[in-house]
């Protein structure tokens, strides 16, 4: 290897950080190298594509009640964590129990859902959870992050690193990097979207029997290790530790006439 090409590494490196690196709500150092109008685009994009591809519900009090909860958690954003985008969710037909919001507004709710969030407030603690995605940048930080692992790994295939050592960077990449990493972006998620509902109008308490529920009906569909999602107990314990705050804006947000009543589809 030259000593021409081994020097390009770091310094790649070192500009790439210098240029893209911002924080997280939850005051993280994170690496973003795209903008939001860009991330926006993408999520649009994606959203339109989904809503082509697969099916929709076409029970009308099924869309109801999501755009219920979801008009809730949304009006509760600040002006500018709203932005000028649209807001929208659709119900998707698929029996998986699952969400997203996407960067740009775009949030979707799957049928399989509505069998273990069993109440507003449980629907409300999953969809505030996904928002908090969104707020915490983390598809960028994500698309950010590949888009480095792929810059390091063709920097690395010049510099003529063997691919036995190719082979632990990626499996470091994964499990060593990665893996923390997409925690703590779920606790962020976690953390913002339990003080959102909260400030919606939600029962905070209910996002825990929410994530206890995920957990028992096997919500987390990969084993421990290889799993994204904190574990249970260290998730419920965080929560925990969250509901005192999270009671207090709740019943602030009472006062305010801020009281949901969103009737889930019977
Ligand atoms: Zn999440």
């Amino acid at each position: 290897m030259s000593s021409s090409r081994s020097f390009l590494y770091p310094v790649l490196f070192l500009s790439l950080f210098l240029t893209a690196c911002t924080s997280s709500p939850m005051a993280r150092r994170q690496v973003v190298l795209y903008s939001e109008a860009d991330m926006a685009q993408q999520g649009i994009q994606a959203y339109q594509q989904m809503r082509e591809q697969m099916p929709i519900s076409e029970n009308i009090r099924q869309t109801d009640y999501a755009r219920c909860v979801t008009n809730y958690v949304v009006s509760a954003l600040d002006e500018n964590q709203r932005g000028d985008y649209l807001w929208e969710v659709t119900v998707f037909e698929n029996e998986q129990a699952n969400a997203f919001a996407l960067p740009g507004g775009k949030m979707g709710i799957y049928t399989g859902l509505l069998n273990i969030a069993t109440n507003q407030h449980q629907l409300a603690a999953v969809m505030a959870h996904e928002v908090g995605h969104v707020l915490a940048h983390h598809s960028n930080e994500r698309a950010s992050q590949s888009a480095l692992r792929n810059i390091g790994r063709a920097v690395a295939q010049i510099a003529g690193v063997s691919s036995t050592t190719m082979e632990i960077i990626d499996y470091g990449t994964e499990l060593g990097l990665f893996l923390p990493f997409n925690r703590r972006q779920e606790s962020e998620a976690d953390q913002i979207g339990i003080m959102l509902m909260a400030k919606a109008g939600f029962d905070p308490q209910e996002s825990i029997t929410l994530w206890q529920n995920m957990a028992a009906n096997g919500g987390a569909r990969r084993p421990e290790l290889l799993s994204t999602h904190p574990a249970p107990s260290t998730r419920m314990a965080d929560l925990n530790s969250l509901l005192p705050a999270a009671e207090a804006v709740w019943v602030s947000a009472r006062a305010r006439g801020v009281v949901p009543d969103c009737q889930p589809p019977s």
